[in-house]
């Protein structure tokens, strides 16, 4: 799970996504994904509990993806008038890395 690079406590992926949201081109930024990654890595954001910036390649990039995914995948998933992350995009990606485990152990 994403962690604050400085403080080291977990990130809210939909919290993180929703600082995203106010960047000018967010509607086709959220919908193409090689725009997504890189503006993903570039982009200040702020941590919550300590209010340090920092960029998101500092982030799992690979989750990073995955949150691109999940976004594109479930229909209304963000809400552009308030600015809000309608899914909860943490759970479904434990879910989504527990599965992925779950199908390793399988066929291993
Ligand atoms: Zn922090």
């Amino acid at each position: 799970m994403a962690k604050c690079p400085l403080c080291g406590r977990p990130l809210d992926w939909g919290e993180l996504m929703e600082q995203m949201l106010v960047i000018e081109d967010a509607a086709e930024v959220f919908r193409e994904r090689g725009k997504f990654m890189e503006t993903f890595e570039g982009f200040a954001f702020k941590c919550p509990h300590c209010g340090e910036e920092f960029y998101g390649k500092n982030l799992p990039a690979k989750e990073a993806e995955k949150v691109f995914e999940l976004l594109n995948e479930f229909k209304g998933s963000i809400d552009w008038e308030n600015g809000k992350v309608r899914i909860r995009l943490n759970s479904l990606l434990a879910l989504d890395t527990m599965l992925e485990n779950w199908d390793k152990k399988v066929k291993g």
